[in-house]
């Protein structure tokens, strides 16, 4: 399991359901406000649909189950098609569901859709 260091200058993402680590928020390239989804470049444990009769197709691009390594919840997916590749989406770029996931701030963790405060 990777581990990113929870200190001031080290801001990442983490699964909501088990907190475990799960991107550097460098790694977050576009936010899409209107479904609460991050574009990202990279994640760390995720488990990632290997099986192509498992994975998913929409707008022409194929797409793989991506989970957290943790405790499988699905965090969303990983681009394995994309035959219009833009500036964010390309092959090999993660899409996730920011409502899935926690924000380590620097000095508290946030709601990574809201950004408000975890109570705990
Ligand atoms: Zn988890």
């Amino acid at each position: 399991m990777d581990e990113f260091d929870q200190t001031p200058d080290v801001h990442f993402f983490l699964c909501r359901e088990c907190r475990t680590h799960i991107a550097l928020t460098q790694e977050l390239l576009f936010t899409v406000l209107e479904y609460d989804l991050g574009i990202f470049r990279n994640t760390v444990n995720m488990d990632v649909e290997g099986d192509p009769r498992r994975h998913r197709i929409f707008d022409m691009r194929t797409a793989a189950d991506a989970s957290c390594t943790q405790c499988s919840r699905l965090l969303g997916c990983k681009l394995v098609v994309v035959p219009d590749e833009t500036m964010f989406v390309q092959v090999g770029r993660f899409i996730l569901d920011l409502r899935r996931l926690l924000l380590w701030d620097g000095s508290q963790i946030l709601y990574a859709h809201t950004h408000s405060p975890v109570e705990d």
